[in-house]
């Protein structure tokens, strides 16, 4: 997710927000301020229950931060290099560099330390609340960071992908049955339903009670349920690319355009009868320096294709989109398309050898799935992951 707001670094992990989370914070000092304070503690000045609620919002951002934090340094003592923690508008997130948790003990172990921060921080309110002799309506944000953080906790453990308790799920199944693929669609199915049972929940709220809030469940629902459904086919197509290499899944010794020749010659040979719509762009040597794509020809009136130069139409070819053939696939899998439908050209000593297109990564994660979803045991009914 992009953080449009740097906090800075807490710990050397890059601490930020996205801009949504302006969002969570105004709506819940609202509710603070016109709801619950004045009903906690009745009979205070508007502006002073606004400024317990600001304040109790910020604190409640920060205890939202102290819950990422802990999965993030726990990923890291486990080796899991964190890339940055990022505060949104359903909470946290903590992305890591690149490889996940190796073993189940490793999963647990970064999962669970989240919701245990969250149940700290709860536990740390309430003491701090219990004794609290001052005006009842800082007391009562206490209390409610307190019981804010407790739901946090539970809530953050219930067992379906993506939320902490799936993960935990997911070590457990993949502890119990070491097939990490078939804990993936486990808990991908469950954080499916898991969501379907909050929209419904929510649904009921809004519908019979007449809560508001139910609206927010609903939201909460609909989100995990899409998140669990594309992170397991991620997972799927993660786990079927594990062992492929560039070039099992590159379209081999594709068409070239020669950067020197004239582009009415290549339209004339090449272009116009070839089965690509995208073109490396080679030099004398072979090398690539550029992209060229069928609508940058068609751009070119006709009359002044003669004379003009191929290299000229072509767009540039940024470096980390040329790969070797024998690179691990699932570098592809982090790289968008820069031009026309080309992912990445494929080159070896200088030379290219291959092109990744679009069409080339969709074909390929299809086989991902049907290498996966294959069920290990078909007598028993377990269907691979619906789309
Ligand atoms: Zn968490």
């Amino acid at each position: 997710m992009r953080q449009s707001l740097r906090l800075g670094h807490v710990a050397g992990i890059p601490v930020g927000a996205h801009w949504s989370t302006l969002v969570i914070a105004v709506l819940i000092g609202a509710v603070l301020a016109v709801s619950v304070l004045p009903q906690e503690a009745p009979g205070e000045e508007a502006v002073r229950y606004w400024l317990v609620a600001a304040a109790a919002a910020i604190v409640f951002l920060a205890s939202l931060l102290a819950h990422e934090l802990a999965h993030a340094l726990v990923a890291r003592r486990r080796g899991i290099a964190v890339r940055s923690i990022t505060l949104w508008l359903l909470g946290g997130i903590t992305e890591f560099a690149g490889e996940e948790a190796r073993t189940p003990k490793d999963e647990f172990r970064v999962s669970v330390a989240g919701p245990l921060a969250s149940l700290l921080a709860s536990g740390v309110f309430f003491l701090v609340a219990l004794p609290l002799r001052g005006p009842a309506v800082l007391v009562s944000a206490v209390w409610w960071l307190a019981l804010m953080n407790a739901v946090l906790a539970v809530f953050n453990m219930l067992p379906g992908a993506p939320l902490d308790g799936g993960r935990v799920l997911h070590a457990f199944l993949w502890h119990r049955h070491r097939d990490r693929a078939r804990a993936d669609r486990s808990v991908a199915k469950a954080g499916q339903a898991l969501g379907m049972t909050l929209i419904a929940i929510g649904g009921l709220e809004l519908i019979l009670l007449g809560w508001t809030g139910g609206l927010w469940l609903m939201l909460v629902g609909w989100f995990l349920a899409g998140a669990a459904r594309s992170e397991g086919l991620v997972r799927i197509a993660h786990r079927g690319f594990q062992g492929w290499r560039v070039r099992d899944v590159m379209t081999a010794s594709p068409e070239v355009a020669p950067g020197w020749q004239d582009v009415e010659e290549f339209v004339e040979n090449v272009a116009l009868r070839s089965r690509q719509s995208v073109f490396p762009v080679v030099d004398f040597s072979g090398r690539a320096t550029g992209v060229l794509t069928m609508q940058a020809l068609a751009a070119v009136p006709a009359e002044v294709r003669h004379g003009r130069r191929v290299a000229s139409v072509s767009a540039s070819l940024p470096a980390d989109h040329v790969l070797t053939p024998d690179e691990d696939a699932e570098h592809i899998m982090r790289l968008g398309t820069f031009t026309g439908d080309l992912v990445a050209v494929v080159a070896e000593d200088g030379r290219v050898v291959g092109m990744v297109t679009t069409a080339d990564l969709a074909r390929s994660l299809q086989q991902a799935i049907l290498r996966t979803g294959v069920p290990r045991h078909p007598h028993n009914g377990q269907r691979p992951l619906q789309g």
